[in-house]
């Protein structure tokens, strides 16, 4: 088993992060070649998913969590709290915390047009966002 830290950064609401690169990096370090990963986000509005990472999805998917959870609606988190967050804790609940992809010959197992990313949702921008990946298998 290998765990690695991931540390994303982002600067506002809606940003799509690409974690590709930084998920094969974690895999060859970790030796594994027949396996899981496994990527948890600790955050309660940011999210994971995979996406084809080009400009006109990323807005459609955006646009999409704005129709799932509009910016006008009067969230009871906001007025308990007080942060204006209310939406974007519903969208990153919707999408969800974490992420399984599967590891074959030392490779990610994901689809040429499916990128492994990380959502912020928070309106409350820019943050380090991490991310635990852990790599089972052998
Ligand atoms: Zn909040």
């Amino acid at each position: 088993m290998y765990r690695k830290e991931l540390r994303v950064t982002t600067a506002r609401e809606g940003d799509i992060i690409d974690l590709t690169e930084e998920v094969r990096k974690a895999v060859r370090e970790s030796g594994i070649r027949d396996g899981l990963v496994h990527l948890f986000v600790q955050h309660s509005t940011a999210a994971l998913t995979t996406i084809e990472f080009e400009k006109g999805v990323l807005a459609d998917m955006q646009r999409a969590l704005s129709v799932l959870a509009p910016d006008d609606l009067p969230y009871a988190h906001n007025t308990r709290w007080g942060d204006g967050n209310g939406r974007s804790h519903v969208k990153a609940a919707l999408v969800g915390p974490s992420l399984t992809v599967p590891v074959g010959n030392g490779e990610l197992l994901c689809g040429t047009w499916q990128q492994v990313v990380l959502l912020e949702l928070d309106t409350n921008a820019g943050r380090t966002r991490t991310v635990t990946c852990t790599i089972t298998g052998e």
